[in-house]
């Protein structure tokens, strides 16, 4: 037996299908490169909530209204740090720029390894996965199973696009058929 220690936060996702699918523009993309929730705009539809490959965005039971880490928006506006960063002891949480702590968190991964610890391995550092890379990197022991994170977390509106083109098309031969169809009954 053994413990795993992970936060469970939002990753905030290079492409977040939460953002996406927001009808109201209550979830933003803010000018630190995070994703936020404004939830005097929130109308609770909760479209997000299925949208996030992490299932880390949910409704509040109370109003419904949809609630989210924000990375504390509030705090590094301020040039603080997130309050988790600030108050981790052990300084298992960093707060910093995106590369540095990639470096950072591949260095520590390394010495695990060299350590011994060959599972270890980073989550969210890639800007090739399926979110086009997490702000937030987490440093993992084992497979990301084990710690509840999908191994290959692919945001769905990927294919969001491709489906309109699809769509598009599709209506563009259902109006022609139609043309074709009243062309041919006012000849007949
Ligand atoms: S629940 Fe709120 S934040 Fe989520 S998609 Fe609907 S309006 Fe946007
Ligand atoms: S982890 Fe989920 S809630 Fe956070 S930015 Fe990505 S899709 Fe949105």
């Amino acid at each position: 037996m053994r413990w795993l220690m992970s936060s469970d936060v939002c990753k905030h996702c290079t492409h977040a299908g939460c953002l996406d699918v927001c009808p109201t523009g209550a979830i933003f993309r803010t000018e630190f490169g995070t994703v936020v929730v404004q939830e005097d705009i929130c109308n609770g539809c909760g479209y997000c909530v299925p949208a996030c490959p992490y299932g880390v965005i949910d409704r509040r039971e109370e109003d419904g209204r949809a609630f989210k880490c924000t990375l504390c928006y509030d705090r590094i506006g301020e040039g603080m740090k997130p309050a988790c960063a600030q108050a981790c002891p052990t300084e298992s949480i960093q707060f910093g720029e995106l590369d540095e702590l990639r470096v950072r968190a591949a260095g520590r991964r390394d010495q695990l390894v060299e350590a011994g610890v060959s599972s270890a391995q980073l989550y969210g550092e890639n800007p090739d996965d399926g979110v086009g890379g997490a702000g937030s990197i987490f440093l993992l022991l084992d497979a990301p199973e084990v710690y509840g994170f999908p191994p290959d977390p692919v945001v769905p509106t990927c294919n969001l696009v491709s489906m309109w083109k699809h769509a598009a098309a599709a209506a563009g031969v259902l109006a022609g058929i139609t043309v074709g169809a009243f062309a041919s009954a006012r000849r007949s």
